[in-house]
């Protein structure tokens, strides 16, 4: 078992939120294995993940898999992926779509996705809405920050609106530009990526098998 495998089985295992009281149990989610280069950050879970165990796999995993594959990401080389918290938060009261995990929540989660990205190093980093966003970007509208690129010193990070908000955000032609452009951006690090040498080979941790969704839920969160 490589050393991200053995966190993974940690964050499987970790309660935090449950212990106190954010959620009613705890089941955490994430997918990818040490050979990623790429790493997508979502906001959390949702309820279809609860059931399936991987990240991304309901209605917004659809999406999310439609905008790879327009980048020239194929399902045989899906990137890294985990969330800013990993366990499913609940509906939102009033029960359209789901809870955004509380500031309190992302914090307690917080050490697992830095434990993540110190042993995964990702080359490119897609921020998934504005939970991912806030944390690695800095808060600033989703127009401002879509359709662009940072190049960090070990890094890239790409913003990206989050698929499950994002039919209403890119009912805006403007913003369905910045889509556009966002995705070109990817699929030129990507492309990029190929030339590197690869990584040494060890063990997937997990694949992942897209559903079509039933529900209205994927990854959880807005745009
Ligand atoms: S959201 Fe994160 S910190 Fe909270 S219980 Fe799940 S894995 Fe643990």
């Amino acid at each position: 078992m490589d050393r991200l495998e053995h966190l993974h089985r940690r964050i499987r295992a970790c309660t935090r939120c449950a212990d106190a009281g954010y959620i009613p149990f705890a089941r955490p989610v994430v997918a990818g294995s040490s050979l990623d280069r790429i790493a997508i950050v979502g906001q959390a879970p949702g309820a279809i993940e609860l059931t399936t165990g991987l990240p991304f796999s309901g209605r917004s995993g659809a999406i999310l898999r439609r905008w790879l594959a327009e980048a020239g990401i194929g399902d045989d080389e899906l990137p890294y992926r985990t969330a800013i918290t990993k366990c499913f938060p609940g509906k939102a009261i009033g029960g359209v779509g789901d809870r955004r995990p509380s500031p309190a929540e992302a914090k307690l989660c917080a050490p697992w996705l830095e434990a993540e990205l110190e042993l995964l190093r990702p080359r490119v980093l897609v921020l998934l809405g504005t939970m991912a966003i806030d944390r690695f970007w800095g808060r600033v509208a989703l127009e401002d920050a879509v359709g662009h690129r940072r190049r960090e010193p070990s890094r890239v990070l790409l913003p990206f609106p989050h698929p499950s908000g994002a039919s209403r955000w890119l009912n805006d032609s403007g913003h369905a530009r910045l889509l556009r452009r966002a995705i070109g951006l990817l699929r030129l690090e990507a492309a990029a990526l190929r030339t590197y040498p690869p990584r040494p080979r060890g063990p997937r941790t997990s694949g992942l098998t897209m559903q079509s969704a039933q529900s209205d839920c994927g990854d959880a969160g807005g745009a």
